[in-house]
Order: C-alpha cells, then sequence, then structure tokens
C-alpha cells in the first residue's frame, strides 16, 4: 500500500507572521498522526521561517511553484537548486499558475524535468475544465496534460501526480469519490502504459479540489486515491489535522481489512 499524502498549499495567503503561528499550532497536532505523510506548502517568503520551525518534526515542506533555470538574469524568479536547500516538494503546473500565469504544458514540462533532475518532488497539477467535464472530455485531457508534462521524463522518481478538476478548486463544489476516483485510476493506467506497472504501483496520485474535513473521508475510502491536495482548508490548523487524522484512521482500517 502507499502511504497517503495529505498537501496543504497555502496559495498567496499568510504573512511571514502568521505562518510561523500556523506552523506552530499544526506542528504538535500533525506529529501525533502515523502512517500519513503531511507537507506544508507556505508562500517562498516564509519557507525558511517555517523549515526551522519543523526540524525534527515528521510534518515535510513544499513550495507552490519553481523556476526551470538553476540560476542567472530571472528577475524574482527561484530556481530548483534553491528550493532544495530547503524543502523536499514542489507543487507544478496548478491551474491557478496556468490560468493567471500562462503557464503552458511546455513550461510545466520543462519545470518537471528540473525538479526531478535537482532531487526535488514535484506535485504535478492536471484536471480539466468545467466545460471539457460536461463535454466528457476528461480523460482527454488528462492524457494531454500527462504526455506534455511528462515528456523526456525517463524515470518519474519522486513524482506525485495531483487530480484537480479546475472545476472543484476554491469552488466548494468537489468532485464526488467516485468520479475522482474513476480519473485517478486511469491515470495510474496512463502511467503504467507510459512506464510500467510497477511504476504505476508506486506512484501517488491525490485528489485536489474543495477537499475539507466534512468531505475527506469520501475520498480517502477510494482505493486508487493515495491523499489529497488541500488548498482553503489547509489554513486552518484543526481542519487541516482533521483531514490528516481522518486519512490515518482510514489507511488503518483499510489495511486491518487487508
Ligand atoms: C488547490 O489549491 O490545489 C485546491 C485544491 O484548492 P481548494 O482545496 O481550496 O479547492
Amino acid at each position: 500500500m502507499r502511504v497517503p499524502i495529505i498537501a496543504g498549499n497555502w496559495k498567496m495567503n499568510t504573512t511571514v507572521r502568521e505562518a510561523t503561528n500556523l506552523v506552530s499550532e499544526m506542528r504538535p497536532l500533525l506529529d501525533q498522526i502515523e502512517n500519513v505523510d503531511k507537507v506544508i506548502c507556505p508562500p517562498f517568503i516564509s519557507l525558511a521561517a517555517v523549515k526551522e520551525l519543523i526540524r525534527g518534526s515528521s510534518v515535510k515542506l513544499g513550495a507552490q511553484n519553481v523556476y526551470f533555470e538553476e540560476k542567472g538574469a530571472y528577475t524574482g524568479e527561484i530556481s530548483p537548486l534553491m528550493l532544495a536547500e530547503v524543502c523536499e516538494f514542489v507543487i507544478i503546473g496548478h491551474s491557478e499558475r496556468r490560468q493567471y500565469f500562462n503557464e503552458t504544458g511546455e513550461m510545466v514540462n520543462k519545470k518537471i524535468l528540473a525538479a526531478l533532475k535537482t532531487g526535488l518532488k514535484p506535485i504535478l497539477c492536471i484536471g480539466e475544465r468545467l466545460e471539457e467535464n460536461e463535454a466528457d472530455r476528461t480523460e482527454e485531457i488528462v492524457t494531454e496534460q500527462l504526455r506534455s508534462s511528462l515528456a523526456g521524463v525517463d524515470y518519474p522518481s519522486g513524482l506525485i501526480i495531483a487530480y484537480e478538476p479546475i472545476w472543484a478548486i476554491g469552488t466548494g463544489k468537489a468532485a464526488t469519490g467516485e468520479q475522482a476516483n474513476e480519473t485517478i485510476g486511469f491515470i495510474h493506467g496512463k502511467i503504467a502504459k507510459l512506464y510500467s506497472d510497477e511504476i504505476a504501483q508506486a506512484l501517488p496520485i491525490l485528489y485536489g479540489g474543495s477537499v475539507t474535513a466534512a468531505n475527506a473521508t469520501e475520498f480517502m475510502q477510494q482505493p486508487e486515491i493515495d491523499g489529497a491536495l488541500v488548498g482553503g482548508a489547509s489554513l486552518k490548523a484543526t481542519e487541516f489535522v482533521s483531514i490528516v487524522k481522518l486519512t490515518s484512521q482510514i489507511r488503518a482500517n483499510l489495511s486491518e481489512e487487508s
């Protein structure tokens, strides 16, 4: 069984002071929960301070974006090399970056290649728009996103995929557990075709889109879903901790049954 991952994407929220307060509140509670990888992704400016606060803890750190060049005249950008010193994970290709910052499939691919080369674990976000979902094009869209994002990736060691239907992000309108499970099963199948069954078996695929403590159980009970990328609900310590706790309990029950 893959270890489930609950990752919190804080987006452009929290000042450094607010970020350190939030981590100080979460850390002792998260440290009591086993069998789940807990990842928090604060804004760049808070990464170093948060890293200090989670030293010696089971909580892991991720960034929300990365540039693909190693260094140079790219004012305002952050390189994989810089990130690798402070964190383990990086979110790549989030739909908000594709939508507001014109990130293309080609850029996402370059970022994935650069992150993997540096030893960062990318959380690659893919997912369809509402109109694509309504036109029954979900599988076609995620297939194309996988193909373009993973071009030239020979071995996706450390890669995590987050299936995030765009219509479910920040809208309060989550997919159903069944819908998410079906698409994530499809993605696992695609990974098996692109690489091998063994690689697909090992590759965690998360669901993202309006996950809360109230609906987390529905997702975590699904056999194909390996965790969640959580946006809004990751900004409230009790809510995020509840999602992690539920995931741990569900996983413990499932391994008892099997
Ligand atoms: C996200 O930002 O990746 C996300 C899933 O957001 P939310 O949980 O708020 O829908």
